[in-house]
């Protein structure tokens, strides 16, 4: 017999539905806590632009659906704001989310109640400070997901809050100091809060989002209680009091084969295949190498770091972006042909896994600093802007887990790779990042700390949709 549309209702699972900006360092994460959320039983719909849509598709390699929605196999649904073309400029971006950001949104949580799954929280990112503005708008709670470290967060929350004044970016010696954290100079504080940032909309679009965080009903953040206890435990005493920061990371892929979905999160299609010549190589050999999805080296820069990695003798696996391949030094990739390996686009948190890969120089994206410290590979820290001067700091003199370059000269990029690979604190590095990697693994092991958090918020959300 038919079930009364009623009953049918009261059954459904909640819905949760995550909106993400349109940056592959957002993407990840948010991807990552929707499979979680949606293993614990909620009905979880990930949105983000219709061009965000269109690359997870084709990277993927998997059909689009109607309005470019990737088909999956896995449990998360997908659907896309209808936004028009948001231009490529970072500044244009963030203008034509302000615009046609609010009204396509409102437009996706209405058709997601007039098709029977009506919106019970909605998941935002602190750099689309109007997306809890229009669920508010709806009447829909929203949690925020903060994909920064906790140390970052609370570096924004006294700097919005006036609580802190940095020292003058031309004073290398000056420090400062917050709760629960070590002392600090401008150059560990995320440029964006510094006076010489470029980026004013992004910028403002954050600190709008502090200004009015208080009104998510959650901030969950990509980080874990074992990783930045200190912090944690000094926030609740600052005045006024910031709301509380729910740790439910590393927002890491969990094991291979337990993934059910070819959706991996990618905007770029990845060389999967640069993981058969790894296979091919040493263990613990392998210099890993890549300044992520948003960061351009000057052509400068990216021939300098060319001969380095070159003149470590090792080898390496090097991403190089489409757009910055054409810099290459001419002939190198038939000078390192066998030894070294250039990809558009890695399966990173594959790379980092593998039993060959011996460090990781990393531009220290949080992202990439969290799938390091799970993966317990000991860094070259190679930071440029935003948060990732601060996180080097912590992975380099907190975790203990690498070193720091400054400045892509050959020379530098050679006897930092060997400092961490060879040198006489590398076998502590190693230890450390080891140590680092088992406490990520177990806050995210079934009834570990992250994954206890996790599920107190899936049940918060379906008390709230059921009471
Ligand atoms: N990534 C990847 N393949 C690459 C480079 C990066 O899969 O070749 C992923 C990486 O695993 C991470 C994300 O892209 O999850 C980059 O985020 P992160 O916060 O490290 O840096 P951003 O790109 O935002 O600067």
């Amino acid at each position: 017999a038919a079930v009364p549309p009623a009953v049918a209702a009261a059954a459904a699972p909640p819905h949760l539905l995550l909106i993400c900006f349109p940056g592959q360092g957002h993407v990840n994460p948010m991807l990552r806590l929707a499979k979680r959320v949606a293993a614990k039983g909620l009905l979880v719909t990930f949105s983000s632009l219709a061009s965000v849509g269109a690359r997870l598709a084709a990277a993927a390699g998997v059909s689009a659906g109607g309005d470019g929605v990737p088909v999956g196999r896995g449990r998360v649904r997908f659907e896309f704001l209808e936004d028009g073309d948001p231009g490529s400029h970072l500044d244009d971006l963030m203008r034509h989310l302000e615009t046609a950001g609010p009204p396509a949104f409102a437009a996706l949580l209405r058709r997601q109640a007039e098709e029977g799954r009506p919106v019970a929280c909605v998941v935002v990112n602190p750099f689309m400070p109007w997306a809890s503005d229009v669920a508010a708008g709806e009447g829909i709670p929203t949690a925020v997901l903060w994909v920064q470290s906790c140390a970052v967060f609370s570096l924004y929350y006294h700097h919005v809050h006036g609580l802190v004044e940095f020292p003058p970016e031309d004073d290398p010696e000056a420090r400062f100091q917050l709760p629960g954290l070590p002392e600090m100079s401008a150059a560990d504080v995320p440029s964006f809060l510094l006076p010489s940032n470029p980026f004013k909309l992004l910028a403002d679009a954050i600190i709008t989002q502090f200004r009015t965080i208080e009104r998510a009903s959650w901030v969950l953040v990509n980080s874990f209680a074992e990783l930045e206890p200190d912090v944690v435990a000094a926030l609740p005493g600052v005045t006024p009091r910031p709301p509380e920061l729910i740790p439910v990371g590393p927002l890491i892929e969990l094991q291979q084969g337990q993934e059910d979905d070819e959706v991996r999160g990618d905007l770029i299609k990845a060389a999967d295949d640069c993981v058969e010549w790894l296979d091919a190589q040493p263990p613990r050999s392998v210099v890993y190498a890549s300044v992520g999805s948003v960061v351009v080296l000057s052509p400068g820069e990216v021939a300098e770091m060319a001969h380095g990695l070159a003149s470590t003798g090792r080898p390496f696996l090097w991403v190089v972006r489409p757009d910055t391949q054409p810099h290459l030094p001419e002939g190198f990739l038939d000078s390192v042909s066998g030894r070294g390996a250039v990809v558009a686009w890695s399966p990173q948190e594959r790379v980092l896994a593998h039993p060959s890969t011996a460090c990781f120089l990393t531009h220290c994206g949080w992202n990439s600093t969290l799938e390091t410290v799970a993966a317990g590979v000991p860094v070259v820290a190679f930071p440029q802007w935003g948060d990732q001067c601060t996180d080097a700091r912590f992975l380099v003199e907190e975790l203990g887990m690498g070193v720091r370059l400054r400045g892509a000269r050959r020379e530098a990029v050679r006897e930092a790779v060997e400092a961490a690979v060879a040198g006489p604190c590398a076998g502590d590095m190693l230890a450390s990042a080891r140590r680092w990697s088992a406490a990520a693994r177990a806050a995210v092991a079934p009834g570990g700390s992250s994954d206890a958090h996790v599920q107190a918020f899936v049940d918060e959300v379906a008390r709230r949709a059921r009471g």
